[in-house]
């Protein structure tokens, strides 16, 4: 089933879920499935295609070849595989990768809504209903967590919140989850740099759940709300206790305080299409040299810590996606901080509360 979102252009949108939010729009040429369905094979005979580019994440690198084949087969298109890691939707192939192709299939992620985007995409968004719901329910209650919690899930699980929510609330334990900005597609969603989800529920719950696996979200909402956040397992059904939210916080402020007299600063600016912010850097490099400090600009499309290496700067400022900082700062032989965090170090804002980078 497939509903019509409308779009900035008027462009129709096909396949596009139901379920995405009430209103809100996705970008032109943008096409969202829960799995490589029937639905997706007949969009993409439908717009008769004849050169499709393949993006798949790590994770899911096992599924591509063979899912590949059966687009050619079904389509009569020539499909080509982009092998380069793939974080998100944020870093779609450059036209220059995939010269001559009319369609991207990406598996694993939704649209971003306000990200523009070359070429018409097809997100194959790889959901699940795997999980019991009445385990989880039961583990989350039988842990003794607050009757009061807000819940996000990883693009994966989302649809596991509705029917957790409904068997909680049988157990006295009210889910409360918000619709994000215009970086986010449905409410609920979580995204590495993007919480607004949860952050417009905080006053309304005393902590939270993260419904996924790994560790990479819950980090990130733990920066990003000051409140307990949990993590439920829906493949394992287990649920893991807080994270060290306050550790984790005085880390970061521990990094800040070591640069705050840096003079030479790099800002960091990435050409993937949904992690570029060079307003941003340039706004950033204004309020560096009105406090006395150089600050450069240096642009890179996929960031190594070669590449940083042996250059004359004492600290950098990521305005790419905010985990660079945040997850893998100590790959770096210079200290990394983000916009929010820089602003501290400059003296502009207070140190706390600690504010997450949130990409909008
Ligand atoms: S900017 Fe980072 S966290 Fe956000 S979607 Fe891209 S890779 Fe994920």
């Amino acid at each position: 089933m497939s509903a019509v979102l409308p779009t900035p252009s008027g462009h129709p949108p096909k396949g596009t879920h139901p379920n995405a939010l009430g209103g809100k729009s996705i970008p032109p040429f943008a096409h969202a499935y829960r799995t490589a369905d029937e639905t997706l094979f007949q969009d993409l005979v439908r717009a008769g295609f004849r050169r499709i580019v393949l993006q798949t994440p790590a994770g899911l690198q096992r599924n591509a070849l063979e899912l590949g084949r059966t687009i050619r087969e079904r389509t009569g298109a020539d499909v080509i595989h982009v092998t380069r890691t793939c974080f998100g939707a944020c870093d779609p192939p450059a036209a220059t990768e995939v010269a001559g192709a009319e369609a991207l299939v990406t598996l694993g992620h939704a649209p971003i809504p306000n990200m523009p985007l070359a070429l018409p995409t097809y997100f194959v968004e790889m959901r699940t209903s795997e999980g019991d719901v009445e385990a989880l329910a039961r583990k989350v209650a039988e842990a003794g967590l607050p009757a009061r919690l807000g819940v996000v899930a990883s693009i994966q699980h989302l649809d596991l919140v509705g029917p957790l929510t409904e068997a909680l609330g049988r157990r006295g334990i009210t889910l409360r989850s918000g619709e994000g900005d215009a970086r986010l597609a449905y409410a609920a969603q979580a995204l590495g740099c993007n919480y607004t989800t949860a952050e417009r529920v905080a006053d309304e719950v005393d902590g939270f759940l993260f419904l996924g696996t790994g560790l990479f979200h819950p980090l990130g909402l733990a920066y990003a709300v000051e409140k307990p956040v949990w993590s439920l397992d829906p493949l394992q059904t287990t649920l893991a206790p807080p994270l060290d939210r306050d550790g984790m916080v005085r880390r970061r402020l521990l990094t800040i305080a070591r640069v705050m007299d840096a003079r030479r600063w790099g800002i960091l600016v990435s050409t993937f299409g949904g992690q570029n912010r060079m307003a941003m850097a340039q706004r950033l490099r204004e309020r560096a040299r009105s406090h006395q400090r150089e600050a450069e600009i240096l642009v890179f499309d996929r960031l190594e810590s070669r590449d940083l290496l042996a250059r004359d700067v004492e600290a950098y400022v990521s305005t790419a996606c905010p985990r660079i900082a945040l997850d893998d700062g100590d790959l770096y032989d210079r200290p990394i901080l983000t916009p929010p965090e820089f602003l501290s170090a400059l003296g502009e804002r207070p140190l706390t509360p600690y504010q997450f980078d949130t990409y909008h």
